[in-house]
This record gives C-alpha cells, structure tokens and sequence, in this order.
C-alpha cells in the first residue's frame, strides 16, 4: 500500500459559505453530547419524503412504504444532530493543565457523514493529534469533537479543518493535525463507480505545518495504522 505521506494534501481553511452564526442559532445549549438525544419525526420532511417517492414512481401507500417517510425524517435528525451540539458543553471539565510536551495523537476514530452534495454517506477515519502547550483535553473528547462535525451535511475537507480548528482554539497546542481517510458513497454507488477510491485530506495547524519533521512523525504513526489492514 503507498504511504500516505506521500501523496496527502494540505485543506485550506474553507471560506465559510454561511454564515457562522447561521449554525450557532441551532445549537441546544448545555447538550454536550448525542447520546439521549432523542430523534423526532417532522412534518414538512415526511411530505417531501412522499413527494420524492411518488415521483421515482413509486406508491407511498404499499405496505413497504407507509413508515417510510417518518423513517426518514428521524433518521435525517439523527444525522444531523451535531448541528444541535454545544461545544462549550462537549469540553465541559475535560480540558486539564500538564507538563506535557510532546505529541499526543488518537488514530483510527471511525466516522461517518452525509456529502452536503448528494446527502450520500460518505465515511472512514480520521486521524488526530496535538502538541500540548500547557492542556490537554481528555481522550474520549475527541471522537465526539469528529462526531460533532460528522454529524451534519459535510464536504470532507471542510469536516477535517473543522476538527482541527476547534482542537486549536480550545487548547491553544503548539500544534495540530488531522488527517481524513474517506470513501464516498456518491462516488461508489454512482457514475464512474470506484468502490475503492479513498479520500485523504489533512489540516496542519503550528508545528505541524511549519516542522517537516513533525509533521513526518505523524504521518508516520498514521501509515503505521495501515499495516494490519
Ligand atoms: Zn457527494
């Protein structure tokens, strides 16, 4: 398998599209994580669900299909409830003060999202790690910290400079990197089908962008993820 090291490329921090305080207004205040989040039914997606059935031609009143529409309206809130996650809440009492200088990385968090353009899955695992500068933040933080930004209607390399840019501004590191390995269901199960193309993107913050060396420490332990495949 080729290294990744050498062929994975930097994400830009993306211009917002949106407005930033467009999301801020959904998130739930003190809700810190998804678990008992409870996923409700919405009247407008059930009819438009119904809309779209009728129209591939299909009959919204056989047997098969007549849950469907309140189906997919919980499952699309359940999706999409990192939009409602308070971030000050998910880091609540796990940012802790040490004499810790060097890198700390957690690989392999699974993830999975929707492609804000086809609102196909798209999922895989990221790879992420910091270099304290006087904090750390718990380890069980960080998957929700993926999960969080997962859990709306992405683009992947918006998703890994979003996870990056949070660790940043919270711990204020000497550094950050993640890396995003994903395979997208909108190329998989349409047009040129490629089951097996893989999307790598990464966001470097600190020493990360500017030490090669550090940098190559990284994508070192992230190649190594990749030996017992
Ligand atoms: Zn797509």
């Amino acid at each position: 398998m080729t290294p990744i090291a050498n062929h994975y490329i930097l994400a830009e921090p993306i211009v917002a599209e949106r407005d930033a305080t467009e999301y801020v207004r959904l998130i739930v205040p003190g809700q810190g994580k998804l678990e008992g989040m409870t996923f409700s039914g919405n009247d407008a997606i059930e009819q438009s669900v119904r809309v779209i059935l009728e129209n591939i031609g299909e009959d919204p009143t056989r047997e098969g299909l007549l849950r469907t529409p309140s189906r997919v309206a919980k499952m699309y809130a359940e999706l999409t409830a990192g939009y409602h996650i308070d971030p000050a809440a998910l880091i609540n009492d796990a940012v802790f003060s040490v004499d810790y200088d060097e890198m700390v990385m957690v690989k392999d968090i699974d993830f999975s999202s929707l492609c804000e353009h086809h609102m196909l899955p798209f999922m895989g695992r990221v790879h992420v790690a910091y270099i304290p500068n006087g904090k750390v933040i718990g380890l069980s933080k960080i998957p929700r910290i993926v999960e969080m930004f997962a859990r709306r209607l992405q683009v992947q390399e918006r998703l890994t400079v979003q996870i990056a840019d949070f660790i940043d501004q919270a711990l204020q590191p000497r550094g950050v990197a993640v890396v995003a390995e994903g395979v997208h269901m909108c190329s998989v199960m349409r047009g040129v089908k490629k089951a097996n193309a893989k999307m790598i993107t990464s966001a470097m913050r600190g020493a990360f962008r500017s030490d090669p060396r550090t940098r190559a420490e990284f994508m070192g332990h992230v190649d190594r993820s990749h030996d017992h495949e």
